[in-house]
């Protein structure tokens, strides 16, 4: 006997296995309508967890700085090409251990410290790694940040094209993660032509909803793309970049060495797994039911006299303005969660309230759709969120609600989830 530990983790270590049971309860009986959030299936989990875990394999396939890379190099090639075909590009970097390191590798690659770059606000609905000034792309980069326009809610494109002329950015980013609306990615790309900028599609949110044609594609427009892979693609938590063969070489110097040592392997050939699982037809409706299922969401919420960001949704995202309920996103957010409803407390557009205690909440439909949850029961959905910001401070009536929205769920199996009966 060796001295390893080989006792599952039920028997080493209950602690640690009740509370991951617990989790899987927790994600079994909750409307999980974080936007950002996904199931990923079974296979995709299986490689996660796979024996690639203890493999080192420093380089890209076939120039490697380990040995033994025998049949991790067929799977890091699997996972670029099947991602290139779903996206159809010419290069995938599917290193990234995750959406913001996939950022800063842009960074690294194409901009000097001290450079600007442009990117939308994150009050505004961007992401801090696209300059916003707590991140290190907004601390060590000079930031430009564009916005929405304030009476519909949509990027304003004549700022963008002004703040460019004027401040002749290294980098646009365009793409967000809380922007309910479609990208014009033509419009962006003519801008950047016109002042010299490389511009950059983050497609962290809608990647699933790109590869299955239901969001326009930044292919052709953006000169790189980034993107987490866990998200509507439903895949491995991780990132990846994409490009055209002219900027392939920079990408991939820049994720390693430049800025990362071993990849994920385990990851990877989840990302495989996850990529084969998007080419099926069966991901095309399953995208389409996301956005489906958002704009029924929207319009049951108007109908109870909610007020969306923008008044609607073209994909699978709605910012809920609460002002005019008298509740703050906060108390909703807190509220909606123990009525079983799970999603985050955001700030608004021009919110005059603080980012930690702000007007609204965000909410998504990519899990309760991995679900099989479909249009029929989104009247349904809004009736719980509506009862629960109307109730927030009835504890029992919040209870109430968990235990209804557990019992409808009972006919929506979650994939992947590891349940005891
Ligand atoms: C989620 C997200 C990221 C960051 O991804 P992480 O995996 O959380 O690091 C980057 N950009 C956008 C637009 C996102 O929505």
């Amino acid at each position: 006997m060796s001295d390893t530990f080989d006792p599952t983790i039920a028997a080493f270590d209950p602690e640690i296995a009740a509370l991951l049971a617990s989790e899987n309860r927790r994600q079994r009986d909750k409307l999980r309508m974080i936007p950002s959030e996904n199931y990923a299936s079974k296979a995709v989990q299986e490689a996660c967890g796979s024996a690639l875990n203890n493999k080192y394999s420093e380089g890209y396939p076939r120039k490697r700085y380990y040995e033994g890379q025998q049949f991790v190099d067929p799977i890091e090639e699997l996972a670029r090409d099947r991602i290139k075909a779903l996206f159809g590009v010419e290069h995938a970097n599917v290193q990234p251990y995750s959406g913001s390191p996939a950022n800063l590798a842009v960074f690294f690659a194409f901009a000097k410290p001290g450079d600007t770059v442009m990117g939308l606000g994150l009050p505004h609905g961007g992401h801090l790694t696209h300059g916003w000034s707590v991140s290190i792309t907004g601390a060590w980069f000079k930031s430009v940040p564009y916005s929405v326009r304030r009476d519909d809610h949509r990027v304003d494109l004549d700022e963008v094209r002004s703040l460019a002329r004027t401040h002749r950015p290294k980098l646009i980013f365009c793409g967000g993660t809380a922007y309910p609306r479609t990208w014009d990615w033509a419009a962006f790309a003519e801008i950047a032509r016109e002042v010299g900028a490389l511009l950059v599609a983050d497609i962290a949110h809608i990647s699933g909803l790109v590869a299955a044609g239901v969001h326009p594609s930044p292919v052709g427009f953006a000169d790189v793309i980034t993107s987490t892979t866990h998200k509507t693609l439903r895949g491995p938590r991780g990132g990846m970049i994409l490009t055209g063969s002219a900027h392939a070489a920079a990408v991939d110097k820049a994720v390693f060495p430049g800025l990362q040592g071993g990849p994920h392997v385990a990851n990877i050939a989840g990302l495989a797994v996850a990529a084969r699982e998007a080419a099926q037809p069966a991901f095309k409706v399953y995208a389409r039911d996301v956005v489906d299922n958002a704009k029924a969401l929207g319009e049951a919420l108007v109908a109870r006299g909610f007020d969306l960001v923008s008044g609607g949704t073209d994909n699978h995202l709605l910012l809920v303005d609460l002002t005019r309920k008298n509740i703050s996103g906060k108390r909703a957010a807190r509220a909606l969660d123990q009525a079983g409803i799970e999603l985050n407390y955001n700030t608004v557009p021009y919110d005059p309230r603080k980012p930690f205690d702000p007007s609204g909440v965000r909410l998504g439909t990519p899990a309760i759709t991995t679900r099989g949850l479909k249009v029929a029961d989104m009247a349904e959905v809004a009736r719980w969120f509506d009862s629960a910001i109307t109730h927030a401070d009835d504890s029992d009536r919040l209870d109430a609600i968990a235990a209804e929205v557990a019992g409808h769920l009972r006919a929506f199996p979650a994939p992947g989830l590891v349940l005891e009966g």
